[in-house]
């Protein structure tokens, strides 16, 4: 089934073309990553999906629910849709837990009890029960990205948009989190990672999309796309990055 679809997706700022009539399609369940040069519009794409940018034309529909309608409310959708940035963004007077708790409760409604059961329960499952009370500083860099996907997580969305999320890491703190981003990816958590880590790409996606020119040049399974690009461009990119 098709959860997310784009269609002739424009985004242009101050009369640069970043996204140029661009098609995309993500399936229940599917973990989609994209690929590309720095610029090609990856970030921007995965911040129209989310609502953060106001498209210049072209339609988004998710489950089947055109959402760049300009009548739906962009708060309702974000809900359905968790996205997580390079630099985790928690903070820093705050609690891992109240970090967790607190859109749920303030913006979403949901009773207080609920939320903090719910993200004490992700926090188990991605072994960080015992930071529930500690403060971001008190943690590694990759513990504080696994605790910005679980406060993307705790309002179950149907979509998580992971945006270079362990580009800031220490080398060695980037394993934690390809390891985290794995368990979801078996628990069925459907998700698009823009991603420089060409490795973990080829690993966890079902499918490698490469933007060029403000569309997806080209895209396959990652055993098709790494091993034999068919388009030119998507050689040199890969020929330069790998
Ligand atoms: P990527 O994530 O693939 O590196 P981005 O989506 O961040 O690419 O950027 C694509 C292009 O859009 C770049 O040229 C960038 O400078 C431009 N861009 C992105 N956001 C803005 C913005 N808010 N204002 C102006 N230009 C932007
Ligand atoms: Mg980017």
């Amino acid at each position: 089934m098709t959860l997310l679809s784009c269609r002739g997706l424009r985004k242009e700022f101050g009369g640069h073309v970043v996204l140029d009539r661009l098609d995309f399609d993500v399936a229940e369940h599917e973990v989609v990553a994209l690929i590309g040069a720095s610029g090609s519009g990856k970030s921007t794409l995965l911040r129209c999906v989310n609502l953060l940018e106001e498209i210049d034309d072209g339609t988004i529909h998710l489950d089947g629910e055109h959402i760049t309608d300009p009548r739906v409310n962009p708060d309702k959708v974000r809900q359905r849709i968790g996205i997580v940035f390079q630099a985790y963004n928690l903070f820093p007077h705050m609690t891992v837990l109240e970090n967790i708790v607190l859109a749920p409760t303030r913006v979403h409604k949901v009773p207080r009890a609920t939320a903090v059961a719910t993200a004490r329960e992700w926090l188990a499952r991605v072994g960080l029960a015992d930071k529930a009370g500690e403060y971001p500083d008190r943690l590694s860099g990759g513990q504080q990205q696994r605790v910005a996907i679980v406060r993307a997580l705790v309002n179950s969305p149907r979509l998580l948009l992971l945006d270079e999320v362990t580009s800031a890491l220490d080398p060695e703190l980037v394993g934690e989190v390809l390891s985290m981003i794995r368990d979801l990816k078996s628990e069925g958590v459907t998700m698009v990672l823009a991603t420089h880590e060409m490795g973990f790409a080829r690993q966890v996606a079902d499918r490698v999309c490469f933007l060029d020119g403000g569309r997806v040049l080209e895209q396959g399974p990652p055993e098709t796309v790494f091993a034999e690009p068919a388009e030119p461009r998507t050689r040199q990119f890969l020929s330069r990055i790998i």
